[in-house]
């Protein structure tokens, strides 16, 4: 019997796990771990420990508290995950994709559907323009990337990063898979999302061909089957063309399945919380006519103060940083534009 949920990481997606957790039983106590006094999740677990991620005595103590641990984002050292006998979603997921040399040649090999043209950065390193450089490990939301354009942005290019082609005209997807502990696999529907500035604006039900849906599911599955990965994982691809890419696969909740709260008859917290505890996944169903649409911080005040037709998740940050995510505006799709305009006015 599974009572005591220990969660590593507590901001919004452990927030949101803590709030699935609670609708679904509210007899399982959570217990939130996170490096900063003041993560949002604090608000609405039972526990919390304020501790660094790299404490690995800390860490041990606190899941020895649980029954059953999660992670909500992917700087954790694997070792540390690896050390812990409760800590379902394994941490072989966590060790290959959260260092981007190790993810391409890990997606490359299964020869499905593979990466975008790249290489590592290195003595003698040449690209044709523009190409896309980004840092091996710890970035997200566009963080330590950069766009070569030509000769005059080649300060930016540093030894260890990886370079690869640029593409100009895509079109972005994601899948998000869960895959429960008796090995039971299910999936939503692709979503498509725009980003502005490398980070993600906008998450609506992706309309493309069936052949595309199918490539992405199969690659999906492959990569949580082949990684012994329990829980669910997302994955972003690209489409150029007629030419499917995956960009990178992340073994934890997502920001573009935030629209599953209100669009699917089973949300990815819930889904990911099913898969860890082994219950049998229902079959997926959605409403296309949904959209998501995130909230920088830049957005916060003008988002609290007018009136807007869609639900409101804020997150409740105790700082509302410039491109920080702080919180998403799921309504519906025939208000998307106004609900982007109720952002920046
Ligand atoms: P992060 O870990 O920051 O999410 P990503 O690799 O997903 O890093 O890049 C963030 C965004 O930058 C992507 O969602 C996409 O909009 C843009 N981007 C990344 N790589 C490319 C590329 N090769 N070509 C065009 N745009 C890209
Ligand atoms: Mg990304």
């Amino acid at each position: 019997m599974i009572r005591r949920l220990g969660i590593l990481g507590g901001g919004q997606l452990g927030k949101m796990l803590c709030e699935a957790s609670k609708k679904m039983d509210s007899d399982i106590t959570i217990s939130v771990y996170d490096a900063s006094d003041q993560a949002c999740a604090r608000s609405v677990c039972d526990s919390f420990t304020c501790g660094a991620f790299d404490d690995v005595e800390k860490v041990r103590r606190f899941a020895q508290d649980c029954d059953i641990i999660t992670y909500e984002f992917e700087n954790i050292s694997p070792m540390v995950v690896r050390s812990l006998d409760n800590a379902v979603q394994g941490s072989e997921a966590l060790r290959i994709l959260q260092n981007r040399s190790f993810e391409k040649e890990f997606i490359d090999s299964l020869k499905l559907v593979t990466c975008v043209p790249h290489k590592n950065v290195s003595a003698g390193f040449s690209f044709d323009y523009p190409f896309i450089v980004k840092t091996d490990t710890l970035g997200y939301d566009g963080k330590g990337q950069y766009v070569i354009q030509g000769k005059e942005d080649l300060h930016h290019v540093k030894r260890g990063m990886i370079a690869e082609q640029y593409l100009t005209d895509m079109k972005e997807y994601s899948m998000i898979i869960a895959r429960n502990v008796n090995g039971q696999i299910t999936h939503y529907p692709p979503f498509e999302n725009v980003h502005v500035n490398q980070i993600l604006d906008t998450t609506t039900f992706a309309r493309i061909d069936r052949q595309y849906e199918r490539q992405m599911f199969e690659t999906s599955a492959l990569i949580a089957e082949k990684l012994d990965y329990y829980g669910v994982l997302a994955v972003e691809f690209f489409l150029s063309g007629e030419t499917l890419y995956v960009n990178e696969a992340a073994p934890r909740v997502h920001n573009s399945g935030h629209i599953t709260l209100d669009a699917a008859n089973i949300s990815q917290f819930t889904l990911h919380l099913y898969s860890l505890l082994g219950k049998d996944f229902p079959s997926i169903t959605v409403d296309r006519e949904w959209c998501s649409i995130n909230v920088l911080g830049q957005h916060y005040e003008n988002v609290l103060h007018s009136k807007i037709s869609g639900k409101f998740y804020d997150y409740g940050k105790k700082s509302t940083k410039k491109d920080r995510k702080v919180g998403h505006i799921n309504g519906a799709l025939s208000d998307m534009n106004r609900l982007k305009e109720a952002r920046i006015r």
